[in-house]
């Protein structure tokens, strides 16, 4: 249990950067510094040991070292290349020092004689050991070591490093280090003081452990890497807090609706579809809006758990906004729910951007007017010219895909179902993170899971083939089609290139229409307008193109349960994550499905690896287990983690136990203590936390 500090001191934090030059200033700025208690946090990328002096003859050769010597020699020479070369020697043996950018000042300085000492890289040339540009000093015979490691910081040009350490210094004595946190906690972490934890990575003592210093394990580091990950804890949950904190409307579960949709659909929904809908209808009824982040794998069935939210809203009264990431799954979700509620008379606007003008303004007129009661489209639509009357309810699939900037920047239109009130927010994401992970991440969020999939699939056969037998895959593709199936055939994804990809797909869409005359072969790409794309899309749903070749665009949510073939080229270069939702887009019906994973030899060895995980798994949450193992969450998260301010210090891959022990803690402290939580989040955050509160 955590216990309140006795003095909850108000931290006077963030002092100004007074008496500096505006050049000084500006150069802070680009490290990232805006106030003197950033330089506290301004910490040491590495230390250099000046503790202790090297003989000569003992400096380990491939290592950095300190060594002191007299000056012998010091020429320039113009071979192989124009350099100023000093030769040292102490009482074992002789050192060179080659520069090779030099002032003619320094010749002078280090004349026959002088006494120097130089830390540099030790390697053995050809006439014995050497520093290539050492830092070196002309010192006195009894000038004293160091006492401490020098830090070593991140700077930027003009910005010396002593200027960089006096500032730190000063920081330092001038800010307030007394401790955010209480001791107990401390305690049962093994976590040292505030205080303790900055002095020691500035100015660590001779003892220090260099290794642990470097590696940031040392206890000193797990602090500051602690308390950041706490305060990024403290403040999603505050955010979380704050937005409950707002009204919303409160949309009463009344059933009509959503009885009349559950009765005309041509399955019963499973388990973990029902109580994913009770967590949210329950939520649906508060006076505040809902913040939840729906989970499950692809084909889990999350489209109907959202198209019942949207009923349940409708039948209160207030407006729904469905928003996908892309024109294509938009367009399919309109469909979608316009087959589900035709006849139940609820209204469903279609908002794309391949309407003609005349049709758009229609449409966003009717949801201006609160005539449309479901408006379909694409994010950046909605962010852009949508204004609805009555705003209940924003769902928004794909959510991995959109950054939480754009997702939150949604929630400041004038999108209000009443004055002051906010709109309630489902999220849904087929990126399947492990419990664990998701609860501790997504902190700003409540999460639901559907955790298994409907009945009846057949799972899908994965088969791994060498590109070389490319003949097999074209039989394959012809005799499915020919049975009446459809088929996907994926394009490798370059990443660095969208227009190889595009130029690949185009070539391959060329020789496989020759290569299947009888085949009415399709293409989809992320250069099509949007228009063209849905043609396409429209025409391999009616089953009128057989074989889609597309880029990874059709990699989000595309449903077509008559397609059961998928073939992916240079399937190595995939991720584990993609690989698993491009194979998703097949096993949609009862038919049995094939994946078809091409890929070009050599393998390396974790490309290998990859393979056999997607070839012996289906469960995609099995698959995000291994992905965790294999990338680390810091790489899982990825698309997330643009959003969020970067974490400076931890690591989500080598510090996961801390950030539990900071989920935790977050959690205890915002209950108990809520005055310590601030304090935190104000001395970690301070002015940026406004960065939050979008
Ligand atoms: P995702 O979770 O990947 O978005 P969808 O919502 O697109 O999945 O659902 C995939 C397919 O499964 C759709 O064709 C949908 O109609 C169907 N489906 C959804 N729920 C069930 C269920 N309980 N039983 C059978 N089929 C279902
Ligand atoms: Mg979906």
């Amino acid at each position: 249990m955590v216990r309140a500090r006795s003095d909850p001191s108000p931290f006077t934090l963030h002092p100004s950067l007074s008496g500096l030059s505006k050049s000084t200033l500006a150069k802070l700025a680009k490290l990232g510094v805006a106030a003197k208690f950033d330089l506290v946090l301004h910490l040491p990328l590495r230390y250099d040991d000046e503790t202790h002096l090297y003989p000569i003859k003992d400096a380990p050769h491939g290592e950095t070292a300190l060594v002191q010597g007299t000056v012998v020699e010091a020429d320039i020479k113009y071979r192989p290349r124009r350099q100023l070369v000093v030769t040292i020697e102490d009482a074992g043996g002789t050192l060179t020092m080659r520069f090779f950018n030099f002032y003619m000042s320094q010749l002078k300085q280090l004349a026959p004689g002088a006494l120097v000492r130089a830390y540099g890289d030790v390697r053995q040339g050809f006439f014995g050991a050497e520093m290539v540009h050492p830092r070196y000093r002309v010192v006195r015979a009894n000038t004293p070591l160091a006492t401490s490691l020098t830090p070593v910081y991140p700077t930027t040009a003009g910005l010396a490093q002593d200027v960089l350490r006096r500032l730190i210094g000063h920081a330092l004595a001038d800010c307030d280090l007394a401790d955010t946190l209480p001791d107990d906690l401390l305690a049962s972490l093994r976590l040292p003081p505030f205080r303790a934890a900055v002095q020691f990575l500035h100015n660590p003592p001779p003892d220090a452990r260099r290794d642990a210093l470097q590696s940031r394990t040392h206890p000193a580091w797990r602090r500051i890497k602690f308390d950041e990950l706490l305060a990024q804890q403290l403040s999603m949950r505050m955010h979380y807090q704050r937005r409950r904190a707002a009204g919303a409307p409160v949309l009463r579960p009344r059933g009509r609706l959503n009885r009349a949709l559950l009765a005309r659909l041509p399955f019963a929904l499973t388990r973990a579809q029902r109580r994913a809908f009770s967590e949210i209808e329950g939520d649906l009824a508060r006076p505040y809006p809902m913040q939840r982040l729906l989970q499950g794998d692809v084909g889990s069935g999350k489209t109907v758990v959202a198209a019942l939210a949207a009923l349940q809203c409708v039948e209160n009264g207030h407006q729904v906004a469905v928003m996908a990431p892309t024109e294509i799954l938009a367009e399919q979700h309109y469909h979608k729910f316009s087959a589900w509620l035709a006849g139940l008379d609820v209204a469903v606007a279609w908002l794309s951007g391949s309407l003609a003008k005349k049709d758009k303004r229609a449409a966003l007129k009717a949801v201006a007017a609160g005539e449309a009661m479901i408006a379909i489209g694409t994010h950046a639509l909605f962010q852009e010219e949508v204004e609805f009357a009555n705003l209940g309810l924003a769902i928004i699939d794909e959510q991995h895909r959109f950054g939480v900037h754009q997702r939150l920047a949604l929630r400041m239109k004038g999108a209000r179902p009443n004055r002051g009130a906010q709109p309630h927010q489902l999220m849904m994401s087929a990126t399947p993170i492990p419990r664990t992970l998701a609860m501790t991440y997504y902190a700003d969020l409540d999460v639901s899971l559907i955790d298994e999939l409907p009945p009846g699939r057949t799972p899908v056969a994965t088969r791994l083939v060498s590109a070389a037998r490319r003949a097999e895959v074209i039989q394959r593709v012809r005799d499915a089609c020919i049975a009446g199936s459809q088929a996907y055939w994926v394009c490798p994804l370059i990443e660095e290139s969208e227009a190889l990809q595009l130029k690949t797909a185009l070539e391959t869409h060329a020789a496989l229409s020759a290569t299947f005359p009888e085949l009415k072969v399709g293409l989809v790409h992320g250069r099509l307008k949007s228009q063209e794309k849905a043609q396409v899309m429209a025409a391999f749903q009616r089953g009128e193109i057989q074989l889609l070749v597309a880029t990874t665009v059709i990699e989000v949510g595309v449903d077509v349960p008559n397609a059961t073939l998928m073939v992916i080229e240079n399937a190595e270069r995939l991720g584990l994550a993609q690989l698993h939702q491009l194979r998703g887009r097949v096993g949609r019906g009862p038919a049995r499905s094939t994946c078809l994973l091409l890929y070009e030899n050599p393998l390396t060895e974790t490309a290998r690896g990859r393979l056999k995980i997607i070839y012996e798994n289906d469960d995609g949450f099995e698959i995000a287990r291994h992905d965790l193992r294999l990338r680390g969450p810091g790489e899982l998260l990825g698309a997330r983690q643009s959003g969020v301010p970067m974490l400076r210090f931890a690591d989500l891959n080598s510090d996961f136990d801390l950030l539990e022990a900071a989920r935790g803690a977050a959690q205890e402290l915002l209950a108990r203590h809520p005055e310590t939580a601030r304090g935190h989040v104000a001395r970690w955050m301070g002015y940026k936390h406004d960065y939050l509160r979008v």
